[in-house]
């Protein structure tokens, strides 16, 4: 839903001001349609529904894993591609909630975690990204974003939002923050909300500056400078450690600890010297500052294979012997190209 075609709609019609909230609060609640708004007149209702689009995106296809995951591709008013994908996790016996193992659609009632898209495509270039070989179109406006929620939203209740769909969110931070701003009607508070960036050094210092107490996920991959560069070309302009700098930065005014997203690629960054290298970068920035996540590499038809099993724990191990936290991510939705890395449309693992 446009929010602004709302406001410009019912002002046209002389609707009184709280009309748009009103309308605004049945929207983040997940209704299907105008109908369903029983406290706007029937008259007005059927106006809405001929005149403002009940969403800025047009579903073309939903896609259903085997672990519960839903990956949904929509279109743009004027044709853009672009996907977006519900996360469904289990909850631990005894309540709380963290990733869990499979989960029946719909059951569970675990974390519901949305990944959205900021842009459709991606103008980076990080070689192992399948978003990235897709053609750039453009940067979503913030209702596109917003109504990538909405659409799950309406299938049941989410209380995560990762920016971790197409595009770099730090290269449209207005559009994504004013969404991020609308997010909490939807059940998503700001801390529940992660901005994942490549190393926008101007977009970690805008949200750095920001009053929603939103995280921040660096997608590092390497480091040290040459071997981040040949796998994201980002690195040339924004090196390590002036990015590394900005998460400090980050940290100090924020006091939210970033996450440090790294993909493991077989004999490209998985070594256990790279693991050390990557554990004394972390820890002379400070204690506390970091937790890293290892991402299983997922197939892209990029030409690199997926560290083994065996390596992903070796490193993991190296770094919390060394006093970094250290996770291995959960892979999601591979069955139908929903996991990191995989949303491009026209992309389905089964055909390389
Ligand atoms: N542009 C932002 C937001 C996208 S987040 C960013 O890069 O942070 C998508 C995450 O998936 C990033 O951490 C990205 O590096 C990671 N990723 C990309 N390709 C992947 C792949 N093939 N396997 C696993 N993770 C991948």
């Amino acid at each position: 839903m446009d929010l602004q075609l709302l406001d410009q709609t019912l002002a046209d019609r002389g609707e009184p001001p709280f009309r748009a909230r009103q309308v605004w609060a049945w929207m983040a609640r997940g209704v299907d349609g105008y109908e369903e708004m029983t406290d706007l007149p029937a008259p007005l209702r059927r106006a809405l529904a001929r005149e403002l689009p009940f969403s800025s995106l047009t579903l073309e296809n939903e896609m259903h894993s085997a672990d519960g995951t839903v990956k949904a591709l929509f279109a743009t008013a004027d044709g853009r591609p672009l996907e977006a994908v519900l996360m469904r996790y289990r909850s631990p016996p005894g309540g709380g909630s963290h990733p869990g193992g499979r989960t029946p659609p719909g059951g569970g009632g675990g974390r519901r975690s949305v990944c959205v898209s900021s842009q459709s495509g991606c103008p980076l270039t990080c070689a192992f990204c399948a978003t990235g070989s897709m053609r750039f179109a453009r940067n979503l406006t913030a209702s596109e974003i917003l109504d990538q929620a909405l659409h799950f939203r309406r299938i049941e209740p989410i209380d995560h939002c990762v920016f971790m769909g197409m595009g770099e969110p730090m290269m449209n931070l207005d559009a994504v923050l004013a969404a991020c701003e609308q997010l909490p009607a939807l059940g998503v508070t700001h801390r529940r909300t992660t901005i994942s960036t490549v190393g926008w050094i101007p977009g970690i210092e805008r949200l750095a500056d920001s009053p929603m107490p939103i995280r921040l996920a660096l997608s590092l991959h390497a480091a040290e400078d040459s071997l981040r560069s040949e796998l994201m070309p980002v690195n040339e302009r924004y090196p390590v450690a002036e990015v590394i700098e900005a998460c400090r930065a980050f940290y100090a005014r924020k006091r939210r600890r970033v996450f440090i997203e790294y993909v493991m690629l077989a004999g490209v960054n998985d070594r256990y010297e790279q693991a050390l290298a990557l554990a004394r970068l972390l820890a002379a920035t400070g204690a506390g500052i970091f937790k890293v996540n290892l991402i299983p590499y997922n197939p892209t038809g990029s030409g690199f294979s997926g560290a083994s099993r065996e390596s992903i724990a070796a490193f993991r191990d190296a770094l919390q012997a060394r006093g970094i936290p250290a996770t291995v991510r959960l892979t999601r939705g591979r069955d139908i190209a929903a996991a990191c890395g995989q949303l491009a449309t026209g992309f389905s693992p089964a055909a390389r």
